[in-house]
């Protein structure tokens, strides 16, 4: 059976020319790059010029990159970093309701150890307000954290213009950008952030690497205490041939960057359109424009988003959806509840996200299959009978 990916927002496969630049950092080129004889010279030489690389095509300076073990570290370092660092001038933190759990759980951390914290909500299409953001500002807030755009119901954030009023109130500025970079135009400057996180296997590089962009000046306390890679600011020997791998995919990634955004948009809104035609009480999650090029949310009211994923499974196709199941409670996604939606409803939520080998049939055959799937699962709902029997009820 022929299967189809549709979860690139969770991860991205490895591109061959990636896997290729990788492995002489594994083979021959294995040294220490704090070493000073051959093979470590050689892997420092290889950094240098991945860091190069990766600060140009973000718009910073190659001092101002500090790689990490992914988008998690990143976000980790930047929240405590410059919370710890920033300690004596305040204690107030901004964030919005729709943060990923790396961003989100970091600050409700840092509640829980003195800070205090302000969750802005979102509207019914989840964007934050930027005026909200600017009433919520008081002599004490020291840091805001706002992501690029969400994970789950891609939904892009006007960061451009919260980063003008945060600019003025020289107030730092984070953005999760793990979501688009290499994906849509991501520039440090045109942002206006201090502080911006990516991650390598959200765009077709390796797993465990990632990096944070420091505005220079910017200070920021150390997560990882001991020797002085990344200018003190993560001690731990390199991951060089990880490094290598991300510039090398995000090289790749920003090449055809224009071309598969204007193509995966077209495939987007043509699942969206042929979805919301074919099946009733379907609505879609997020903004409706200002979303990424690969993202479709749906609710489909009275069904159960793990069942709709087993049955998507069964047809070979791999999808997410907004409740996590973990640890055996079904929780429905905190993005989901944020933008209003009741708790039933949001339980009936599936993720798409369409990445670079996605193909006009793989979107034509979720379009096929999805309705009768989705009518299955309603025969079998106790709510949806509920439904039609009150409508029977309304009719006579
Ligand atoms: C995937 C993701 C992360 C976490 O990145 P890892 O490299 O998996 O730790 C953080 N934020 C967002 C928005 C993500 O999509």
């Amino acid at each position: 059976m022929n299967r189809i990916y549709l979860d690139h927002a969770a991860t991205t496969p490895m591109r061959p020319e990636v896997l290729e630049a990788m492995m002489p950092f594994f083979r021959d080129q294995y040294g220490n790059p704090s070493s000073i004889y051959q093979t470590g010279r050689g892997a420092q030489k290889a950094l240098d010029q991945a860091r190069d690389k990766a600060a140009e095509l973000i718009g910073a300076n190659p001092r101002e990159i500090v790689f990490t073990s992914g988008g998690s570290e990143a976000d980790n370092l930047a929240i405590k970093g410059v919370a710890y660092a920033l300690r004596s001038k305040g204690n107030h933190i901004i964030t919005s309701a729709i943060e990923h759990h790396a961003v989100y759980h970091t600050c409700k951390y840092l509640e829980k150890n003195g800070f205090r914290l302000t969750v802005l909500p979102v509207d019914a299409d989840g964007l934050v307000d930027p005026a909200a953001v600017a009433s919520a500002l008081t002599s004490d807030t020291i840091l805001v954290s706002i992501m690029h755009a969400n994970n789950e119901i891609g939904t892009i954030q006007p960061i451009a213009e919260i980063g003008e009023i945060l600019r003025k109130r020289s107030i730092l500025f984070h953005t999760d950008a793990v979501q688009t970079v290499g994906h849509i135009p991501v520039n440090v400057d045109q942002l206006g952030v201090d502080l911006l996180s990516l991650s390598a296997h959200k765009f077709y590089g390796p797993k465990g690497v990632g990096a944070l962009y420091v505005r220079r000046g910017t200070r920021l306390d150390p997560l990882i205490h001991g020797g002085a890679q990344e200018r003190n600011r993560r001690a731990g020997t390199e991951n060089v041939a990880g490094i290598v791998g991300m510039t090398t995919a995000l090289g790749l990634a920003m090449e055809e960057m224009e071309g598969e955004a204007r193509r995966q948009q077209e495939l987007r809104d043509m699942l969206i359109e042929g979805i919301l035609r074919n099946i009733p009480h379907t609505r879609l999650n997020g903004h409706p424009k200002q979303r990424l090029p690969g993202n479709v949310n749906l609710c489909f009211e009275f069904i159960e988003g793990e069942s709709l994923l087993l049955n998507l499974d069964m047809k070979g196709i791999a999808a997410s959806s907004g409740s996590a199941c973990t640890s055996g409670s079904l929780e429905p996604s905190h993005v989901l509840l944020a933008l209003g939606l009741p708790h039933a409803i949001a339980h009936g939520s599936l993720r798409l996200t369409l990445g670079r080998d996605t193909s006009v049939p793989d979107i034509q055959a979720v379009i096929d299959v999805l309705p009768g799937i989705v009518d299955k699962l309603r025969q079998m709902s106790p709510l949806y009978d509920a439904e039609a029997m009150r409508k029977a009820q309304s009719v006579r």
